[in-house]
């Protein structure tokens, strides 16, 4: 199932209105709610800024009083599909899926199902599609959400696919700005890392296009550079960045550093790896070269690329990020699966 992006009635949102202003009118809510009524979650490029604004209001209110939400999805079912490894996704799925007083059936791995004898991709689809009430899937494969999302009758969100997207990550990102910065628009941020395979990074950036920050450099070893058509779709959505290579360079202007791991099972020829492994760390002596509150930021899991002895520090920015997914998960299966009416504002 897919539901096209809708745009918001365009005549009742002019951009110098909040939309927090706006849902008090309370005439926007029913119509953010419709959008994400069965929803599949494929792409951070699905959604537009009012979508994800909105995601993020709700996101506080999970945060400040999920207990009123506690049986909001009693009765449905969500599956989890992991083919591949996950500890945070997939736990933080669960806790936001419980909390809404749901239940969760699935598996973390492909070796203890069917799979592992054989079966087809598209036969576990249809199976779990006819379980649950909504799918969160991890496959290897670029594509695979996508293409269970074609397959299943119920919403499909994709928990990671290949070297693509993760688009519940970046919404979790994008919130984490907005709550430890107050907004995104005049950060200075740094994306460093593997921006080649991390598919953490290009869902961020789908998602930076949208809320346009100030300035955004792209750090990476020049074997780990943004892929060209990520570069070139970034660069047609007006986002403006510049590429570094030495994170020294630019480390006194940022207000956020973004880490990502190495993505070493991603890497075609061991060969490759090799020549980038261990070429970029995060260490308390960089950081002391930053700003007085810059924020780093990780997806985790880490190797070595972030310093440990910068985790009890007012920079650690990290373990609130992965804290948030709980919430923010919650409001958007609350708001995928249904139950929430606009008297909730
Ligand atoms: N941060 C990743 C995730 O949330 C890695 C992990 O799961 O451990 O899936
Ligand atoms: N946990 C994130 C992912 O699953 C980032 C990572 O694994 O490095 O893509």
């Amino acid at each position: 199932m897919f539901s096209p992006v809708t745009t918001l009635l365009p005549q009742l949102y002019e951009k110098s209105f909040n939309i927090l202003v706006v849902l008090d009118y309370g005439v926007l809510m029913n119509d953010l709610l419709a959008q994400f009524r069965h929803r599949d979650v494929i792409s951070m490029l699905d959604f537009n800024r009012d979508e994800l604004e909105f995601l993020f209001r709700l996101t506080d209110r999970m945060l400040d009083s999920i207990n009123e939400y506690r049986d909001l999805l009693k009765g449905k079912v969500l599956a989890i599909a992991f083919f591949e490894p996950s500890t945070r996704t997939r736990l933080s799925f669960e806790s936001a899926m419980l909390k809404l007083g749901g239940s969760v059936i699935g598996f973390s791995s492909e070796e203890s199902t069917s799979v592992a004898k054989g079966e087809r991709f598209s036969d576990t689809i249809r199976m779990l599609d006819s379980y649950a009430d909504a799918l969160v899937i991890r496959h290897r494969y670029e594509g695979s959400a996508k293409l269970a999302a074609e397959i299943a009758e119920h919403p499909v969100i994709n928990a990671g696919d290949g070297r693509n997207e993760h688009p519940t990550q970046a919404m979790l990102d994008l919130y984490t700005l907005y709550r430890l910065k107050g907004g995104i628009e005049r950060l200075s941020i740094g994306i460093i890392g593997d921006l080649k395979y991390a598919r953490v990074v290009n869902s961020l950036l789908y998602g930076l296009t949208i809320f346009k920050p100030r300035k955004l450099y792209l750090i990476s070893h020049p074997l780990l550079k943004l892929r060209d058509e990520v570069r070139r779709f970034i660069s047609s959505k007006g986002l403006q960045f510049e590429e570094v290579f030495d994170v020294n360079e630019v480390i006194s202007e940022l207000d956020v550093l973004y880490v990502t791991r190495i993505q070493k099972e991603r890497f075609p020829d061991p060969l490759e790896y090799e020549k980038v492994k261990g070429s970029y760390r995060v260490t308390a002596d960089l950081v002391r070269r930053g700003k007085e509150d810059l924020l780093i930021l990780h997806p985790l899991p880490r190797v070595d690329e972030l310093d440990t002895s910068l985790d009890g520090t007012r920079h650690a920015g990290y373990f609130k990020q992965a804290s948030f997914g709980v919430p923010l998960r919650s409001a958007l299966l609350a708001l995928i699966l249904g139950g929430l009416t606009s008297g909730c504002s």
